[in-house]
Protein backbone atom coordinates (compact mmCIF):
# COMPACT_ATOMS: atom_id res chain seq x y z
CA UNK A 1 0.00 0.00 0.00
CA UNK A 2 1.08 3.40 -0.90
CA UNK A 3 2.40 6.12 1.63
CA UNK A 4 -0.65 8.44 0.40
CA UNK A 5 -3.28 5.86 0.88
CA UNK A 6 -1.69 5.29 4.49
CA UNK A 7 -1.30 8.26 5.73
CA UNK A 8 -2.70 10.87 3.01
CA UNK A 9 1.57 12.26 2.51
CA UNK A 10 2.29 11.19 -1.50
CA UNK A 11 5.61 9.81 -2.34
CA UNK A 12 7.68 9.51 -5.40
CA UNK A 13 6.14 5.91 -5.96
CA UNK A 14 2.71 7.69 -6.04
CA UNK A 15 2.82 9.59 -9.59
CA UNK A 16 4.89 9.61 -12.49
CA UNK A 17 8.61 11.34 -12.29
CA UNK A 18 10.35 12.71 -15.40
CA UNK A 19 13.61 10.20 -15.85
CA UNK A 20 16.73 11.79 -14.83
CA UNK A 21 17.86 12.23 -18.30
CA UNK A 22 15.14 14.77 -18.86
CA UNK A 23 15.30 16.83 -15.59
CA UNK A 24 19.04 17.06 -16.33
CA UNK A 25 18.34 18.46 -19.62
CA UNK A 26 16.48 21.60 -17.82
CA UNK A 27 13.39 22.73 -16.32
CA UNK A 28 10.26 19.99 -16.40
CA UNK A 29 6.97 19.18 -14.28
CA UNK A 30 5.81 16.90 -12.54
CA UNK A 31 1.94 16.18 -11.44
CA UNK A 32 1.60 15.35 -8.17
CA UNK A 33 -2.98 14.75 -8.72
CA UNK A 34 -3.65 10.86 -7.93
CA UNK A 35 -7.07 11.61 -7.10
CA UNK A 36 -9.53 11.09 -9.63
CA UNK A 37 -11.46 14.12 -9.31
CA UNK A 38 -13.54 16.70 -11.92
CA UNK A 39 -10.93 19.04 -13.00
CA UNK A 40 -8.72 19.98 -16.07
CA UNK A 41 -7.20 23.02 -16.21
CA UNK A 42 -3.86 22.40 -16.38
CA UNK A 43 -4.55 20.08 -19.92
CA UNK A 44 -6.48 23.39 -21.28
CA UNK A 45 -3.61 25.97 -20.50
CA UNK A 46 -0.58 24.76 -21.70
CA UNK A 47 0.55 26.03 -24.83
CA UNK A 48 2.74 23.02 -25.71
CA UNK A 49 0.15 20.06 -25.62
CA UNK A 50 2.37 18.10 -22.82
CA UNK A 51 -0.65 17.26 -20.69
CA UNK A 52 -3.53 15.02 -21.95
CA UNK A 53 -6.58 13.80 -19.84
CA UNK A 54 -7.73 10.68 -21.82
CA UNK A 55 -11.39 9.90 -21.69
CA UNK A 56 -13.52 11.59 -18.39
CA UNK A 57 -12.62 14.51 -17.16
CA UNK A 58 -12.02 12.73 -13.83
CA UNK A 59 -9.02 10.92 -15.46
CA UNK A 60 -5.34 11.23 -14.22
CA UNK A 61 -3.49 14.10 -16.34
CA UNK A 62 -0.49 12.38 -18.02
CA UNK A 63 2.39 14.35 -19.12
CA UNK A 64 4.77 14.24 -22.04
CA UNK A 65 7.75 15.21 -20.42
CA UNK A 66 9.81 15.65 -23.99
CA UNK A 67 6.76 18.39 -25.16
CA UNK A 68 6.81 19.93 -21.61
CA UNK A 69 9.11 23.12 -21.87
CA UNK A 70 9.05 24.23 -17.96
CA UNK A 71 7.21 27.35 -18.42
CA UNK A 72 4.98 26.94 -15.48
CA UNK A 73 1.20 28.36 -16.42
CA UNK A 74 0.35 24.90 -16.00
CA UNK A 75 1.64 25.34 -11.68
CA UNK A 76 -0.55 28.57 -11.45
CA UNK A 77 -3.40 27.00 -12.90
CA UNK A 78 -3.70 24.19 -10.85
CA UNK A 79 -6.61 24.91 -8.57
CA UNK A 80 -5.22 21.72 -6.68
CA UNK A 81 -1.65 23.23 -5.85
CA UNK A 82 -0.32 19.87 -7.66
CA UNK A 83 1.97 20.74 -9.81
CA UNK A 84 5.53 21.27 -9.34
CA UNK A 85 8.58 21.94 -12.08
CA UNK A 86 12.38 20.33 -11.24
CA UNK A 87 15.64 21.52 -13.25
CA UNK A 88 18.36 19.13 -12.82
CA UNK A 89 20.69 20.58 -15.14
CA UNK A 90 22.67 23.05 -12.82
CA UNK A 91 25.83 21.07 -11.67
CA UNK A 92 26.71 18.56 -9.45
CA UNK A 93 24.84 20.61 -6.14
CA UNK A 94 22.69 22.28 -6.81
CA UNK A 95 18.94 21.63 -8.55
CA UNK A 96 15.65 24.23 -9.04
CA UNK A 97 12.36 23.56 -7.62
CA UNK A 98 9.45 25.60 -8.70
CA UNK A 99 6.14 25.42 -6.53
CA UNK A 100 3.07 27.50 -6.73
CA UNK A 101 2.66 30.29 -3.47
CA UNK A 102 -0.33 31.56 -2.23
CA UNK A 103 0.88 33.53 0.49
CA UNK A 104 1.54 37.27 0.78
CA UNK A 105 3.89 39.19 1.21
CA UNK A 106 5.81 37.29 -1.87
CA UNK A 107 9.33 36.17 -0.45
CA UNK A 108 11.94 38.36 -2.14
CA UNK A 109 14.82 37.41 -4.31
CA UNK A 110 17.48 36.06 -2.91
CA UNK A 111 15.93 35.50 0.58
CA UNK A 112 17.22 32.14 2.40
CA UNK A 113 14.13 29.90 3.31
CA UNK A 114 13.78 26.39 5.04
CA UNK A 115 12.83 24.15 2.68
CA UNK A 116 10.15 21.75 3.23
CA UNK A 117 9.43 18.38 2.04
CA UNK A 118 5.46 16.47 1.77
CA UNK A 119 5.28 15.31 4.97
CA UNK A 120 5.82 19.24 6.64
CA UNK A 121 9.06 17.97 7.64
CA UNK A 122 12.43 21.29 7.24
CA UNK A 123 14.80 18.92 5.17
CA UNK A 124 17.30 21.77 4.53
CA UNK A 125 18.06 25.42 3.28
CA UNK A 126 17.67 27.16 0.55
CA UNK A 127 17.28 30.35 -1.70
CA UNK A 128 14.49 31.88 -3.83
CA UNK A 129 15.97 32.13 -7.36
CA UNK A 130 13.02 33.90 -8.64
CA UNK A 131 9.33 34.75 -8.63
CA UNK A 132 6.89 34.49 -11.25
CA UNK A 133 3.58 36.34 -11.07
CA UNK A 134 2.05 37.87 -14.32
CA UNK A 135 -1.24 39.42 -13.97
CA UNK A 136 -2.86 36.38 -15.74
CA UNK A 137 -1.31 34.32 -12.98
CA UNK A 138 -4.56 35.64 -10.77
CA UNK A 139 -3.46 34.60 -6.79
CA UNK A 140 -0.82 31.66 -7.27
CA UNK A 141 2.67 32.93 -7.89
CA UNK A 142 5.32 30.37 -8.83
CA UNK A 143 8.63 30.67 -6.83
CA UNK A 144 11.66 28.87 -8.08
CA UNK A 145 13.74 27.64 -5.18
CA UNK A 146 17.38 27.14 -5.62
CA UNK A 147 17.86 23.48 -3.28
CA UNK A 148 20.29 20.74 -2.87
CA UNK A 149 20.62 18.83 -5.51
CA UNK A 150 19.81 15.59 -3.14
CA UNK A 151 16.27 16.93 -2.62
CA UNK A 152 15.28 18.08 -6.24
CA UNK A 153 12.27 15.63 -5.62
CA UNK A 154 11.17 16.35 -2.22
CA UNK A 155 11.33 19.95 -1.49
CA UNK A 156 7.53 21.14 -1.83
CA UNK A 157 7.05 24.12 0.03
CA UNK A 158 9.39 26.48 1.95
CA UNK A 159 9.29 28.67 5.63
CA UNK A 160 10.28 32.37 5.50
CA UNK A 161 12.79 32.72 8.17
CA UNK A 162 11.86 36.27 8.95
S1 LIG B 1 5.29 23.72 -17.74
FE1 LIG B 1 4.38 24.70 -19.55
S2 LIG B 1 4.87 23.30 -21.24
FE2 LIG B 1 5.17 22.14 -19.34
S3 LIG B 1 3.22 21.09 -19.01
FE3 LIG B 1 3.13 23.04 -17.85
S4 LIG B 1 2.16 24.51 -19.23
FE4 LIG B 1 2.83 22.73 -20.46
S1 LIG C 1 -5.43 21.24 -12.76
FE1 LIG C 1 -4.31 20.36 -11.02
S2 LIG C 1 -5.87 19.38 -9.72
FE2 LIG C 1 -6.80 19.75 -11.75
S3 LIG C 1 -6.45 17.81 -12.89
FE3 LIG C 1 -4.74 19.20 -13.36
S4 LIG C 1 -3.13 18.66 -11.90
FE4 LIG C 1 -5.07 17.80 -11.10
Amino acid sequence: MSEFLKNGVLTIEDFEVPPEARRKMGRVIMIECVQKIPCNPCSEVCPQGAITIEGDITNIPRVDFDKCNGCSICIANCPGLAIFAVDESLGDEIAEVGLPYEFMPLPEKGEHVELINRAGEVVGTGKVKRIMKPKSFDKTAVVYLEVPKKLSLDVRFFKRKN
